[in-house]
């Protein structure tokens, strides 16, 4: 049995550490996305710094919590799935284990084995940890690695709340006259990473990924802009 290839993605780890990452990204792009478009709409409509700062931080702690509990809740129904599916294993395991085996036998042919070889590699992976082997080869789920929903929660919580950090500082900070200029150059250059980076990881071309990202950016901010100031002159 040879290893497979260094430099090629197999197995759980390489995959799931990606899809953290690629969701950190994201998340961090819809905190700048969505605070830069309300920040700047509010900017639109008031000069005033501690409105500003108000909007926000409103905006960067209702989206971050948002998006906490809304992936909370994603995970926990997985995990719960994941959970029940390993129950029921392990019962029919218990129950039948004759039949547990053909049943890996057949799925270990299905995947290219000769029934000879799968029938012993069945054996094996059963004497060794049936409950394992039929998680990953059934299932597809490494029992020891179920997704912590908490987890899950913090780290979108982070990546909104850093995103969103971006375009409150560059709003807030900078004198009156260059807030504005100050925080779409920021938050332009800020989604042209993020485009990129997350294009990268999803091993998509990246110059139409970036340019959709800065786009959609360029877009929320121009239309609140245009809102804010619309109520701006009416003196909402
Ligand atoms: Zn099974």
């Amino acid at each position: 049995m040879t290893a497979p290839p260094a430099h090629e993605p197999h197995g759980g780890a390489l995959g799931s550490r990606l899809n953290w990452l690629r969701a950190a990204v994201l998340g961090a792009n819809d905190g700048i996305v969505s605070t830069a478009g309300l920040v700047v709409g509010v900017a639109g409509a008031t000069g005033a710094r501690d409105a500003l700062l108000t909007a926000g931080l409103s905006g960067l702690l209702a989206g971050s919590l948002s998006m906490a509990v809304g992936e909370y809740v994603s995970v926990s129904v997985q995990r719960d799935s994941e959970t029940a599916a390993l129950a029921t294993e392990k019962q029919e395991l218990h129950e039948s284990p004759e039949a547990e085996l053909d049943e890996l036998t057949a799925l270990l042919t299905a995947r290219g084995l000769t029934p000879g070889v799968a029938r012993e590699a069945a054996e094996q992976l059963t004497e060794r940890d049936a409950l394992r082997a039929h998680a990953r080869v059934e299932l597809g789920i490494d029992p020891d690695d179920l997704t912590n929903p908490w987890h899950a929660a913090w780290a979108s919580f982070l990546a909104f709340t850093v995103g969103a950090l971006l375009p409150l500082l560059a709003i807030v900070l900078p004198p009156a006259s260059l807030r504005l200029w100050i925080t779409v150059g920021s938050v332009l250059t800020a989604l042209t990473l993020t485009g990129w980076w997350a294009a990268r990881l999803a091993a998509a071309p990246a110059p139409r990924a970036t340019l959709r990202t800065v786009a959609g950016g360029a877009l929320a901010m121009a239309v609140t802009y245009a809102a804010g100031s619309l109520l701006g002159v009416a003196g909402v």
